[in-house]
């Protein structure tokens, strides 16, 4: 699975484990619709994440998975206005050791710095450590 491509079968199962795990609290917990905001980056495939959402929610009588597409209406735009007006931290890679090198690789392809962890927040166009050096 290491060397699956990010959209391949490895986020496949990822997604899967994710949403059964989210699919079981729903179902212990009264809740009758799960969703994820999951799709709303660009580099996501939405099929993808849906189809492993409605799997989830499949065997449970009574949940729903609601697929809504939240790159509708401005979501996107939304999403980062939000992120910086809370300063969110921003991963730059999608999450496990397998993307964290691909993004890696690709950077260095392109002759861009490695990803440093923890330094990247919305507020900020570039890492916190760079823009605090500028005042
Ligand atoms: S963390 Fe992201 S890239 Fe890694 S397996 Fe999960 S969905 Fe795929």
């Amino acid at each position: 699975m290491e060397h699956e491509p990010e959209r391949g079968i490895r986020c496949t199962m990822c997604f899967d484990m994710r949403f059964e795990r989210t699919a079981l609290y729903a179902h212990e917990h009264g809740f009758k619709v799960m969703t994820s905001c999951l799709g709303i980056s660009r580099w996501k495939d939405m099929k993808q994440i849906n189809d492993c959402g409605h799997r989830a929610a499949k065997p449970y009588e009574g949940l729903t998975y609601w697929d809504y597409n939240w790159r509708k209406g401005g979501g996107s735009a939304r999403m980062i206005e939000i992120s910086k007006r809370e300063n969110f931290y921003q991963q730059e890679y999608c999450g496990c050791v397998y993307s964290l090198r691909d993004t890696n690789k690709h950077r260095l392809a392109q002759g861009r710095e490695k990803i440093e962890l923890g330094v990247m927040y919305y507020s900020n166009e570039e890492p916190a450590h760079v823009s605090e050096n500028k005042d």
